[in-house]
């Protein structure tokens, strides 16, 4: 798989949150290696093999956000159609959430609670985190805003030498981050100063094998999906996002359930999927020339 030409700039330089993450994806591309291609290549070198993908961010007690979950249940089916066989991995309190959301939009997962017997449950090939709270150097977990959050999430971050990772995320809090943890330090707010007590920043400090920032998680879920050869298109996201509201997973920015996502409302969307539309029917030409 040779994908050093294909041009992914439509899908990384779009960031309408003005969050920062063209700018993170723009760092790795220059310091390692183009995340996307790297994210594909790691993927496929653990075909016929098993694969966990790990989620959910928490705003409040018992309340989730949108980001992160129903981009998984997209990438949890794109792999499983790849021949590797793939479990979703998500706090107890949104078990139920998340399989009736995968229920809802006829994509069944596997699903199984996050909790200490992840630790001997084993092995895994690779580990995707996608928008899954990472600890800073202090060992302190904390939202967008500079708070901590350790109270409401369970650490994991001891889980990335267990396996090859592919960490997904948009803030720069989130597990893996740590792979730039300098420039989260430098260029995102609050990355070098918290709003708690412990006054070390949210820039979470475990690195990975292989980080992907995009505009949105869900997103970075749908690009793999979509460059997988899974037929990703606007009404299967826009029923993913109706799901998502209906059983009560919220907008991470507005903080109640709805068809935005970290405040991005469902036409930005929209504009998102139709890039990714026309970008993998040019990706399936580039990988099979005539
Ligand atoms: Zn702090």
């Amino acid at each position: 798989m040779d994908l050093a030409g294909f041009d992914f700039s439509t899908l990384y330089l779009y960031d309408p949150g003005e969050r920062g993450s063209s700018r993170m994806y723009l760092y790795l591309k220059e310091k390692f290696c183009e995340p996307i291609t790297e994210s594909l290549a790691l993927i496929h070198s653990v075909q016929g093999g098993r694969a966990r993908i790990i989620t959910g961010f928490p705003i409040r007690p018992k309340v989730f956000e949108n980001d992160g979950p129903l981009g998984s249940i997209v990438l949890a089916k794109s792999l499983s159609d790849l021949g590797i066989t793939t479990e979703l991995f998500i706090p107890l309190d949104c078990l139920e959430t998340l399989k009736s959301v995968s229920n809802e939009v006829d994509l069944p997962a596997v699903v199984k609670p996050i909790g200490k017997s992840m630790d001997i449950d084993g092995p895994w090939n690779l580990s995707i985190f996608v928008e899954y709270p990472g600890s800073n150097y202090r060992g302190v977990r904390h939202n967008m805003a500079g708070e901590a959050i350790s109270n409401l999430t369970f650490p994991l971050d001891h889980l990335m030498s267990c396996s090859k990772t592919l960490c997904i995320g948009d803030g720069g809090n989130e597990i893996g981050m740590g792979k730039i943890e300098d420039f989260i330090r430098q260029d995102i707010p609050f990355g070098d100063l918290c709003q708690c007590p412990c006054a070390s920043g949210i820039a979470s400090h475990g690195s990975c094998d292989v980080l992907l920032p995009l505009g949105t998680s869900n997103w970075a879920c749908y690009v793999l999906a979509a460059m997988l050869g899974f037929p990703l298109d606007e009404k299967i996201c826009s029923g993913l996002l109706q799901a998502g509201m209906k059983f009560g997973l919220v907008d991470g920015i507005k903080g109640t359930p709805s068809l935005s996502v970290d405040g991005l409302t469902p036409t930005t969307e929209k504009v998102f999927i139709k890039h990714l539309e026309s970008l993998s029917c040019r990706f399936k030409r580039y990988q099979q020339p005539d």
